[in-house]
Order: C-alpha cells, then structure tokens, then sequence
C-alpha cells in the first residue's frame, strides 16, 4: 500500500453531538474514491474534518492524518494547501465580478501551468472573457476545479461537485476527475449524492450513512446492488 493521504479515527462532532465516527480512508496515487450517501450521511463533515475547517464555534474533529508519510498535527486548510493536499468545498466561493481569466492569472505561478491546466476544461478556455457569476453551474464547477489544480496539490478533496447540476454535466465533471486522477496522478476522494455518474468513473467507492462507513471496497467487489437497495435508494 503507497497511500498518500492517511486518515485513521476522525470523529467530527458539533456541540458534541457526534456526526462523523471512527471514519477511515487510504488514497492513493493515480485513484478515485467515491464517498456516497444521502442528504446529512457525514460526507462534508468528514472531508472539512480531514482538512480542520469546520465552523469554529460548535465543530470539533480529532483523528490521525498523515500527508506524504508526514502526520499533520493541526489540520488546517491553508497548511494543508501547501502541503499538497486542496479541498474544493460544497459552495466553493469563485469572485462573481472577476472573469475566468483575471481569477485564473491570480492563482497561476506561471502562464505554462495556466494553459495546462486549461486544457483539461476546454469550456473554460472558450469562455476566459467572462464574469464567473455569468458562468453556468458546471462552468463554476470547473472554474473551482481549475483553480485548485493551480495550486499542484497531490490529494483533491471534492465535495458535491455535481449539486444542482444536470445528469449530463454532472457526467462530464466526472470525467474530468476520473482524467485528472489517470493523467496527473492525483488522488482524489469525492463527496456526492449522484449515485450512477459516481460509480461509472470511481476505483474505490465508501458509502456513509449516519456518520459510519456502512459499505467500502474496490468498484468490482462491491456489491453495488445491495449498496444501492439498503443505503442509497433507487435512482
Ligand atoms: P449534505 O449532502 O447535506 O451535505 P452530508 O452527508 O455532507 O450531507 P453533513 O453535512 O456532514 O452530511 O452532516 C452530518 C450531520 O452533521 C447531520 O446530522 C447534520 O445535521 C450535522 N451538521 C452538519 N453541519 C452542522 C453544523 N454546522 N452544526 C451542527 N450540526 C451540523
């Protein structure tokens, strides 16, 4: 096992009303993981866990992480970004009045690495001219994505990319992780409620449910139907 993102025993609780417990995960180079589950499962709470950003007031988590062998003492995102390891999170905060490009230029080190990075979001590039709040959903989601590959992280957490979306574009993103994790290397753990597009491009898929991993294994052991019947509903 070559896992580059460890985590062992998180618990993450609000006013100490647990909703996360005893959450696990190995990720490694080059895979996908899918998190699924329904609506309040844990999934956001376990990945803003693994990064320590959770509300200040009321959210605790606790667990043992371990970043390119490394164990990170305090999580927090910005350590966590330079380490190598991005969230992009449920409502991703793109700036509405700035175009494509000037929020791209903001965050590039370098032209190279921007038009690289562009290549993987071909309907990004159409539209670098234009405000992000005139962009549609998935633009937006590819605009975040976009932004966090600027940071060369080695580890994305992704959480709902596909919230509101529609099936097609929803399939598209997926694509684009499933690129990013074969052509880059990256490993990725996502977070999302679209059961089918999920499973179509994931390696690796842990199902949630009330704050436990119920279900976890490589997308050919799984027994996806038994999965989708107890956990998930039928689609
Ligand atoms: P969703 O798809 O709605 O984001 P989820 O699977 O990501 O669902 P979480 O949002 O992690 O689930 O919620 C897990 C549990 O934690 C739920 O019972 C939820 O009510 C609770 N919870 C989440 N955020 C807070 C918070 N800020 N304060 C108190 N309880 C919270």
């Amino acid at each position: 096992m070559n896992a580059i993102l460890s985590v062992r025993d998180l618990t993450v609780s609000y006013r100490g009303v647990p909703a996360v417990t005893g959450y696990a995960v190995d990720l490694e180079p080059g895979t996908l993981t899918m998190m699924l589950g329904r609506n309040g499962a844990g999934k956001t709470s376990t990945l803003r866990g693994i990064v320590g950003f959770l509300p200040g007031e009321t959210g605790r988590s606790n667990g043992r992480i371990e970043l390119l062998g490394k164990p990170v003492r305090r999580p927090h995102p910005l350590t966590l970004s330079r380490a190598g390891l991005e969230l992009i999170a449920e409502r991703n905060k793109v700036f509405t009045g700035m175009t494509v490009d000037e929020q791209l230029r903001l965050v590039a080190p370098t032209k190279a690495l921007k038009n690289q990075v562009l290549e993987y979001f071909p309907r990004l590039a159409d539209r670098l001219m234009v405000r992000a709040g005139l962009l549609s959903g998935g633009e937006r989601q590819m605009l975040a994505t976009a932004l966090a590959l600027l940071r060369t992280p080695k580890v994305l957490l992704v959480d709902e990319l596909s919230l509101g979306l529609a099936p097609g574009v929803v399939r598209e993103l997926m694509q684009y992780l499933r690129r990013l994790a074969d052509d880059q290397g990256l490993a990725i753990l996502a977070a999302d409620q679209s059961v089918s597009e999920s499973l179509a491009v994931a390696d690796r898929v842990q199902v949630m449910d009330d704050g436990l991993v119920v279900a976890e294994g490589a997308i050919d052991e799984l027994d996806v139907e038994g999965v989708l019947d107890t956990y998930l509903g039928r689609e």
